[in-house]
């Protein structure tokens, strides 16, 4: 009796669909795991608004999930009772991808078939793996709290492998929530089993908060099949991961409950699982990922932890419970204190947060502390991925300031190559006799570090220095005066100080210099005028005739140079 609209899809739709069906087939099965977290977070969004307005619930609160097929339509589909979709709502969800980073995602195939699906989840364009098995995928939907005959009936059917444009028409759906009926393509018969389904959600959604249900089977001796019973049961887990106890939770367990909150393909490389106790109590499960995420140098990157309160799920990237330059960090936490109708807002000023996020803090950095000492290989990684973030933590996290420069690691003249792995411990195992301080340069470059005219008298006294040639590492090491009680200290700044490192010999022979070629340097100076603050003899060069020095206090040249730059 309605009115079908057609309606077409946003371009980057369209790309997408094609790259589903023609690069993801291998990775098929990711599409049960895709459209069962979609229910699963859209029964966690009821739950949630349904703490303001328990009528939601239409008198039916018990959540879950419901996989079923069909042999004679060849159909497979997944139902929940969560929040579901008004007309609006399934136009702008099914049919744009509303993220920021689409044009980046594109920019980033590769063309790697596995690389590609992870970027998928990441990307929160999950729904559209559906049309991988599919070729028609039907969404019949209503929104809680709506009437019955406000639903919604949102299809597309692809002509061959392209689809252009969907339809929406109003339905009457008795029962809330949305239903994802997948048409099965040719040569997808083999998901028309319970078994190979079963199989598929245990294997991907076995940590599913709510129970995934499917009818029972039974196997019929004359028919010499299995077949479907009126009765349901639970295929899942059900319960919570990081509420079970840590003995009876596997690897496998962990590494699959990373892959549905981080929305990543790859195992994690490390994880942290702990009960707090104490004044306040909360639960965590912080992992550390293996690949730096597509937004990780945006302005706004995906960060922070999903945040529950006594298992009721509350928020994704609850920024506040880590700080800025942990943000690759991903994870859950589950407070015991905090009130269920805690807002963003709250969590601003909520003291119970910032002792939450002091102990994520200590947690994240002593399993990366863990890493660098027992998992060396692992580590380099690590700093490969993320370094660059970890020293912002220098200028942010005063109170952890030591920490994590134990966990820098450098390029230094001790390998001349520009892998970074020397920590300062190295360093300082490493220090000749004598030596008190620990010495760097700072360059555009790795080459123009190494080949710093600075550098020369340390070459030659084969004393170690730190070659620094990322952008942020002339303003990070300035939050780090000193490690372990030594100094650190720029080879290019004010007047060199070797200390006892110094040649008794060599120190008079500059002094005698200074005054022989006090004519030469006048004149220097003249001819340079404002240029320069003063000339003078050193004993810094050995090959090179003339170096610039900056002031122990002032500004470096590099950082001086990247401000003018910013035009500041
Ligand atoms: P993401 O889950 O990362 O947002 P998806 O492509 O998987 O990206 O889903 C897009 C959006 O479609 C979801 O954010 C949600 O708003 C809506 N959606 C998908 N499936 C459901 C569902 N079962 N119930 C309600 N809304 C849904
Ligand atoms: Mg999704």
């Amino acid at each position: 009796t309605s009115q079908i609209e057609k309606r077409g899809f946003q371009a980057e739709v369209k790309q997408l669909l094609h790259l589903m069906i023609h690069s993801l087939y291998s990775n098929r099965e990711i599409f049960l795991r895709e459209l069962v977290s979609n229910a699963s977070d859209a029964c966690d969004k009821l739950r949630f608004e349904a703490l303001d307005n328990g009528a939601l619930f239409e008198n039916d609160s018990e959540l879950k999930i419901r996989v079923s097929f069909d042999k004679a339509s060849r159909t497979v589909t997944i139902s929940d009772n969560g929040i579901g979709m008004n007309r609006d709502e399934a136009i702008a969800h099914l049919g744009t991808i509303a993220k920021s980073g689409t044009k980046e995602f594109f920019s980033r195939l590769s063309g790697d078939k596995q690389a590609d699906a992870n970027l998928i989840g990441q990307f929160g364009v999950g729904f559209y793996s559906a049309f991988i098995v599919a070729d028609k995928v039907t969404v019949l939907t209503r929104r809680a709290g709506d009437a019955a005959d406000a639903g919604v009936k949102w299809e597309c059917s692809m002509a061959g492998d392209e689809a252009g444009e969907y339809s929406v028409a109003q339905y009457t759906k008795a029962i809330r929530g949305t239903d994802i009926i997948l048409h099965l393509r040719e040569g997808e018969d083999d998901l028309l089993s319970g078994w190979k389904l079963r199989s598929i959600i245990r294997k991907y959604s076995d940590h599913i908060v709510q129970p995934i249900v499917m009818q029972k089977e039974e196997w019929d001796q004359e028919k010499a099949e299995n077949v479907v019973k009126d009765e349901e049961e639970t295929v899942n887990q059900a319960n919570a991961l990081w509420t079970r106890s840590k003995n009876d939770i596997s690897e496998d367990d962990y590494k699959a409950f990373y892959k549905h909150v981080s929305h990543d393909y790859e195992d994690p490389v490390a994880w942290s699982h702990a009960k707090v106790e104490g004044r306040h109590e909360y639960t965590q499960l912080l992992y550390v990922p293996k690949r730096a995420p597509f937004d990780l140098y945006d302005r706004t990157p995906r960060h922070g932890l999903k945040l529950y309160v006594r298992r009721v799920f509350i928020m994704d990237d609850a920024e506040k419970l880590l700080p800025h330059y942990l943000r690759f960090v991903r994870g859950v936490v589950d407070s015991a204190d905090l009130p269920l109708n805690v807002s963003r807002e709250i969590l601003q000023e909520s003291k119970d947060v910032d002792t939450i996020r002091g102990g994520c803090t200590k947690k994240v950095l002593g399993l990366l502390e863990d890493l660098a000492d027992n998992r060396k290989e692992d580590y380099a990684a690590f700093w490969t991925e993320f370094g660059r973030v970890l020293k912002e933590g220098l200028g942010e996290d005063h109170a952890n300031k030591d920490k994590i420069a134990g966990l820098l690691r450098f390029a230094s003249t001790h390998l001349d190559s520009p892998e970074e792995s020397v920590s300062l411990k190295d360093y300082i195992g490493r220090m000749k006799e004598g030596q008190e301080k620990i010495y760097y340069v700072t360059a555009e470059s790795f080459n123009a570090a190494k080949n710093s005219p600075h550098l020369e008298v340390f070459r030659k006294k084969g004393i170690e220095v730190l070659l620094l040639s990322d952008r942020i590492d002339e303003w990070a090491v300035g939050y780090l005066p000193e490690f372990e009680g030594k100094q650190i200290v720029s080879v290019a700044k004010g007047d060199l100080d070797l200390g006892s490192l110094e040649d008794e010999a060599e120190k008079k022979k500059v002094e005698e210099q200074a005054e022989e070629f006090k004519p030469l340097l006048e004149k220097v100076k003249t001819s340079l005028g404002d240029k320069v603050k003063e000339v003078r003899v050193t004993h810094r060069l050995t090959d090179s005739p003339a170096c610039l020095v900056v002031d122990e206090h002032e500004m470096g040249a590099n950082l001086a140079r990247l401000l003018k730059a910013a035009g500041q």
